[in-house]
């Protein structure tokens, strides 16, 4: 998952390569653009078409905004945006394919199965049972697709003389769609062999459905049993961003003539879910933290760590940008997708927490600090970020804290 919020500026496009890094600089070349227009000229939308009412029963007349806002899984928009990222779904789908030896004839949980189709890898490569678990309405939709699909309950004994009259060495397997929370519901199995998810937000821990699995794991998994992924590293970096800062932050200063500057505070606050250029990075990759998903416990999504920042060129320092990997090491082949500058663009994108202090540095130099993790007290799906940072360099004496929440 990665989500997922609505507010998130540019739609992204996950699997696309080429995109990578382009939308952050088109955000900017289009503030460019406007500075260009004389004030005069600059057209309101009057003579737009305006478009006929929807048809009510193509778009689920019976939901309601709110029940997308409290339920934004429901929709089927978000389940393409993470089907269509390429690099998270087949990346699940080749570590499922290329290892069938992990899954013939074991029974897998699902958790957070969304359309299914982790199920349906899982089943594909040969799973005895899946249990797939997804809270949201889209549980009905998998239910209609596994069964679309072959894999239902119901189709279990026509599917064992078809597909074993043609394809002798095709396992039999089955997909048991299950609605409800993964806290609340009954498994009709005291115990599965497998536990897998995918249930990274933004910043990794955004939504914090990390506790799910966990629980999950505690309660369902065998005592050697796996877990997929089971580890995941969160990084940082430092960039160079004057023109997206100016364009995101400083734009609260001046907004058609008004101060604007207490939006500004909370701009700041909120890290941005963004496209990072790789050639905006002026310093190292920090390792901060690495969790491993089949060991850890729910209070290690809390942590703090330390960090030193090297420059590797002269230049000046707006943002701070955090991105994850996740691996998958119990497959033949170590595998796994990072979420990083460097790499192909998934719809995580990278999350950018701006610096109060423009710094100005040298070669050489180190920003060094530290940055604590915590799930917010009172909504634990959003996360408090903390940064302490510091930079004794030649051009900038800076030491300052700052406090960000993902929400
Ligand atoms: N596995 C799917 C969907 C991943 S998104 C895929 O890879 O495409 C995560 C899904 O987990 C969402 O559909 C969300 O509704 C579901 N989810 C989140 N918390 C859950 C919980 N506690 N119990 C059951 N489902 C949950």
């Amino acid at each position: 998952m990665g989500r997922r919020r609505g507010h998130n500026k540019q739609s992204s496009s996950g699997n696309n390569n080429d995109n990578n890094c382009s939308s952050h600089q088109q955000v900017t070349r289009m503030m460019v653009d406007d500075e260009d227009l004389d004030e005069t000229t600059e057209s309101s939308n009057l003579d737009d078409p305006i478009s006929d009412e929807p048809d009510d029963s193509l778009i689920g007349g019976d939901k309601t905004s709110a029940d997308y806002y409290f339920d934004s899984y429901s929709h089927f928009g978000i389940h393409e945006e993470m089907l269509k990222d390429t690099v998270r779904t087949k990346t699940y789908q080749n570590v499922i394919y290329q290892n069938g030896f992990l899954f013939r004839n074991k029974v897998v949980l699902d958790v957070g199965a969304g359309t299914g189709i982790l199920s349906l890898f899982c089943a594909k490569a040969g799973a005895k049972h899946v249990y797939a678990v997804e809270c949201s309405q889209m549980a009905d939709m998998a239910k209609e697709i596994v069964e679309a699909n072959g894999f239902s309950n119901g189709d279990y004994y026509s599917r064992r003389l078809l597909i074993h009259k043609y394809f002798s060495h095709t396992p039999l397997s089955v997909i048991t769609v299950l609605k409800g929370k993964v806290e609340e519901i009954v498994l009709p199995v005291a115990q599965v062999d497998i536990i897998i998810s995918e249930w990274m937000g933004y910043f990794l821990l955004f939504e914090n459905m990390l506790d799910t699995v966990l629980y999950a794991r505690n309660k369902w998994l065998i005592n050697d049993g796996i877990v997929l992924p089971d580890r995941a590293s969160l990084y940082l970096t430092a960039i160079e961003d004057s023109d997206y800062k100016e364009d995101k932050i400083e734009f609260w200063n001046n907004v058609y003539g008004f101060d604007m500057c207490c939006i500004k505070k909370q701009a700041m606050i909120e890290p941005l879910v963004d496209t990072v250029d790789q050639n905006q990075m002026v310093t190292n990759c920090q390792l901060l933290k690495t969790m491993d998903i089949s060991k850890m416990s729910p209070g290690d999504v809390s942590f703090t760590a330390p960090f030193k920042l090297v420059a590797e060129r002269n230049d000046y320092i707006h943002a701070l940008v955090a991105y994850f990997d996740v691996m998958f090491t119990k497959c033949h082949k170590l595998t796994g997708f990072s979420t990083g500058p460097r790499s192909r663009a998934t719809h995580w994108k990278q999350t950018v927490l701006y610096l109060v202090d423009v710094l100005t540095i040298c070669e050489g130099e180190t920003v060094v600090g530290s940055m604590t993790v915590a799930p917010n007290k009172k909504n634990p799906r959003d996360v408090g970020i903390m940064l302490k940072y510091s930079l004794n360099g030649q051009h900038s004496q800076v030491s300052r804290t700052q406090h960000y929440k993902m929400r």
